[in-house]
Order: structure tokens, then sequence, then C-alpha cells
């Protein structure tokens, strides 16, 4: 009695420029991809000999080329392949990998799994809440458990569920049924959260029907908006042991889902950027963040608008402020020789500055994946990366070499702050600049998509 494990994950972004590259994927083979994986001890507990196949993930990008997406998608393949005798697959998903001419890489993966294996083999997912879900996805696999929280704070929780959910399916013999209702809305991801109402409501109800024997699983995806494509919108999806439970069950919580469309709010101040800056600027607290979320590359951006940069150079102010982690190889590499205190003209601003420190970035699995340099414009810092990368805690500061507690203005490529950010935040403000992670959906010209779309269209509808 055996299961295949593996995991394949890149949230993708249709309109950032940078594709993720080999190396962009933090990888482990065989045995090691339980440094990652939490569920080999449960399926050893049930009585399975457990099949390790890769884990290969990347930080959010843009969509991803077909000889990469195949690099990792053929060895996960071979796998199995030599183990088309397997009970089991359990694979952790993104849920939203958009791949150059074969549209979502989670569909085109399962299609050739099932070439492989019988029809008898419970294949179980785990997915991001965000996952785009595909309407034939149930055609392809059993069961999904996605994450119950976003932030996501669930994600070892919702493998333990997906792998517990399997080894029910085969100890009972049952083929669960996989139900998908799709529900027309696409919503500025960063006003859903879970801790808030409406949602904590709608997950806690998801929970209770988990309870329920029938009930594999019950699931509400919200899509993820910056991949332009048919399946992009939210969905509930419930798998159970039968197809009339999956399918009433996944209508009710489409409905109740849709029923509270309008009530979702940001939740803390989201600005214009010229507003943010002023905000920032006036604002009396000890430090003050301020996310560049048109420039979120923790949601596949590049990092590379200095927007927010110019305003406060233009802007005379005496407070003590860092721009942190712009994309700019060259200008890192441009002064990387010139020492520490030295003076520098930068051509793109127009400026001279002051180099103030050498150091690292980091990558998403915290490894060092390049060079950072610090230049002081006066009592602005801006900090270059060679890499596109993401400032998510005082590490990758500390790693830049500069000290965050000194300033009292830090912007960062983020959307909402990470949670290990928050304790160094007075206040948090969240600036709806454009870009390739532009939160205003109307803004992001999506053409793929299908219509109508709550919010670009007013409509009815029921499940
Ligand atoms: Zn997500």
């Amino acid at each position: 009695m055996k299961i295949i494990c593996a995991s394949f994950q890149c949230e993708s972004n249709s309109r950032a420029k940078t594709h993720p590259q080999k190396y962009d994927f933090e990888y482990f083979k065989g045995e090691d991809i339980f440094k990652k994986l939490v569920v080999k001890d449960v399926f050893e507990k049930a009585g399975y000999e457990v099949v390790p196949a890769i884990y290969a993930v990347a930080l959010p990008a843009g969509t991803v080329e077909k000889d990469i997406y195949f690099c990792y998608a053929e060895e996960i393949i071979e796998t199995v392949k030599e183990n088309s005798d397997a009970d089991g697959i359990y694979i952790f998903f993104h849920g939203s990998m958009e791949v150059e001419e074969i549209g979502s890489g989670e569909l085109y993966l399962l299609k050739e799994i099932r070439k492989i294996v019988s029809e008898k083999c419970v294949i179980s997912l785990t997915m991001d809440a965000h996952a785009n879900i595909t309407d034939e996805l149930c055609n392809y696999a059993d069961i999904v458990c996605g994450f119950k929280t976003v932030p996501h704070t669930d994600q070892a929780e919702s493998q333990l569920r997906a792998a517990n959910c399997l080894i029910k399916a085969l100890k009972s013999g049952e083929k669960p049924i996989m139900y998908i209702q799709r529900v027309p809305f696409l919503l500025k991801n960063d006003t859903l959260l879970t801790r808030e109402e409406p949602l904590k409501t709608l997950i806690e109800e998801t929970l209770c029907l988990e309870q329920q024997e029938s009930i594999y699983s019950a699931n509400l995806f919200l899509g993820h908006c910056w991949i332009d494509a048919p399946n992009t919108s939210a969905s509930t999806v419930v798998c159970a042991a039968n197809e009339e439970t999956a399918k009433s069950v996944a209508k009710n919580l489409a409905n109740k889902l849709w029923a509270t469309r309008k009530i979702y709010r940001f939740k803390i101040e989201a600005e214009s950027v010229e507003k943010s800056v002023e905000l920032a600027l006036m604002g009396k607290e000890n430090r003050i963040f301020v996310t560049d979320s048109g420039d979120n590359t923790t949601a596949g951006a590049e990092g590379e608008s200095t927007e927010m940069l110019e305003l406060f150079l233009k802007s005379n102010t005496e407070k003590r402020i860092c721009v942190a982690g712009i994309t700019d190889p060259e200008l890192v590499e441009a002064f990387w020789d010139k020492k520490d205190g030295e003076e520098v003209f930068v051509n793109k601003f127009g400026k001279k500055a002051t180099v103030k420190s050498h150091g690292n970035i980091l990558g998403w699995g915290k490894e060092l994946i390049g060079r950072s340099l610090c230049l002081s414009f006066g009592n602005i810092d801006a900090v270059f990366a060679e890499k596109r990368c993401a400032f998510i805690e005082k590490r990758n500061f500390d790693e830049a070499r500069v000290d965050l507690l000194s300033y009292e203005v830090v912007t960062v490529k983020l959307g909402y702050l990470f949670q290990e950010l928050k304790p160094f935040a007075d206040r948090e403000i969240f600036a709806l600049s454009m870009g390739a992670s532009c939160v205003e959906l109307e803004k992001l010209g999506l053409k793929k998509i299908i219509r109508p779309m709550y919010p670009l269209d007013e409509f009815e509808w029921e499940a």
C-alpha cells in the first residue's frame, strides 16, 4: 500500500514580466522533501509506504515558461510512472500556476498523472486559499483541502487534513466526489481576511461541515486576480461521499459567499501613493510602514518601482526614511566596488548619494541569494537589490546591513505587512500604487476572465 508525495508551486502573475527561472524554485528530492511537507508520519502511521517525488516551490512571479514547468512536472510524472501501482497520491499545489501555452499547471499535471494511474488511485491535494480552481479539476483529483486562513498560517494543518482525507478514502474504499461551484466574484485579495467577518463565520461553517462523516472537505477559494484566465474567480469546492451532498453543500456555501460580496473593506489605511507619502511624513508615530502594494514582490511584481522613493526625495523631509528592496542589479553592480562612506552620483535620480552599506538579500527559503547596496540620500536611505526579493522580517534588514530601528518611515514592497514586521510598525499605510500587483481590479485590464464578474459587472446570481 503506497502513497506518492510531491509539491510543485508557483503563484503566477500574468502582469509580471519576470518568469521564474530554475534557480527561483526551492527544490528538494527524495526524503528531503519531508523537510518541507509534514504528511509523512501520518501516512506511515496509517501503514502506508511513502514514496517521495519532489518539492519545487518558487516565490510568486510571472507565468511559468513551458521548459521550466516541464523540468519539474516531468520529475513528478517519472515518479508516478515508477510507482503506477500507488494507492494514493498527495500533492501540495498553490492552485494558481499559469503556464505559457498550457494554462493551469496543476490541471495539466493531474491529467498526465491520471493517464498513468488507475481510477482507483485516490488523489488528494492541498491548495492555497487564493487558488483559481479550474472546472475540470474534479475529473482528475478526488479531494482538495484549501487553507482556511488569510493571511495564511495553516499550511501544515491543511496538509494534514488532505493527508487524513486520503487515508479515510483509502481505508473505507470510498471514492469521494468533488463538486466545484464557481462564484463569479473577484475581490481585492487584501480585503479578504479570515480573522474578520464575514469570512470568519463562513470558515467556521466549513469546519463544522467537515465534522460530518459524509463530508471530506468543504472549501472556500477566494481566487487570485492577477492571472488573466478563464478560471480566475472565487469558488467553493466540496468533497463528499456522494454527489448529492457535495453539490448541495457547495451551492449553499457559494450562495452565502456571494451574499457577502459587498461587505469587504480594507481594514487598514489604504490610500493613493501621494496621500500615503504625505500621511507618513506628517504622522507622529515612532515608526510608520508604507507598503508599495502595486509593486509587491510577494505577489509576483518586479519590485523595481522607485516612485515612492522619488516622492520622498522631493519632499525635503527631515524624517529618517528607508525604502527597502528595490530591484536594480545594474545599480548594485555599478557601485559595488565603492567603499562605505564614498560619494557616488546616481544618474536616474540626478542626485549625489553616499554608499552606506554592502549587504545581502534573502530568498524565499531564507537562503542568501545575492547582494544589496544601501545608498543614503541625506536622511533617506534606499536599499537596492540585485535580485527580486521581499523584506518581510527584521532579518532582511539585518542581512542588508541597515538598522531597521533607526528609521521613522519604512517603505517595503508588500501588500499587508507580514506578521514578523508588525511589532516594528506603530502605524501601517497601504499605498494603492500601480504595478503588476495593483489591487484595483478595474485597472487590471482583465480580458480572459468569465463575465459577468462582480464587481466589474453588477448582476443577480444564484448557484
Ligand atoms: Zn494565498
